[in-house]
């Protein structure tokens, strides 16, 4: 796969361009999903659940689980949705794990607790997020005040189709049904 060093700009500076690219959406994560938000790098999508590359990241290789629903709390979201959101989580950094090789992943659900934001969202979602150094730690990756990380639209494209390339063999070798069943 191509090699990238992306690119560092501010928190300032991304938040300018979060902006122009899709104003002030009454959700985030719906923006994005209906593609009013900019190029939507999509590594596995379906009628329920959108996997892709978010494009302002702390590192490269960053990939963002959501279910399409506009569900706020948990206690809201459908147990079947949770699960399948989950289970992309998994295979997503599986197919972070095979393509970029990295010391570890951190699979976490964030979002906004401020209300919407311009550049996160309370709208339920999964980061999975490659590690490099052994000295990154939660405040290094989920902050942007030491900026963020951005790329030409080629080099997302290849890293989503680096991606896309191994994604159905890692599904096909983790199915849901592995999981066993919930509560039993
Ligand atoms: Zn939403």
């Amino acid at each position: 796969m191509l090699l990238v060093v992306p690119r560092l700009i501010s928190r300032a500076e991304a938040l300018t361009r979060i902006r122009e690219e899709g104003g002030r959406p009454e959700c985030l994560m719906c923006a994005i999903a209906a593609r009013r938000c900019g190029p939507v790098h999509a590594v596995h999508e379906d009628e329920r659940m959108l996997v892709m590359l978010p494009r302002y990241v702390r590192r490269w290789g960053h990939l963002l689980v959501m279910p399409k629903a506009h569900v706020v709390s948990y206690d809201e979201v459908e147990p079947a949705q949770w699960l399948e959101a989950s289970h992309l989580a998994l295979v997503a950094a599986r197919v972070i794990e095979r393509v970029q090789r990295p010391r570890r992943c951190y699979v976490a659900s964030t979002g906004s607790s401020a209300g919407e934001l311009t550049q996160t969202s309370r709208h339920l979602h999964l980061h999975v997020i490659p590690l490099y150094e052994p000295d990154d730690k939660p405040t290094d990756i989920f902050s942007w005040s030491e900026g963020v990380f951005v790329a030409e639209p080629a080099e997302w494209e290849a890293l989503r189709d680096a991606y896309r390339e191994v994604w159905p063999e890692v599904a096909a070798a983790c199915p849901p049904s592995m999981a066993g069943p919930v509560g039993s």
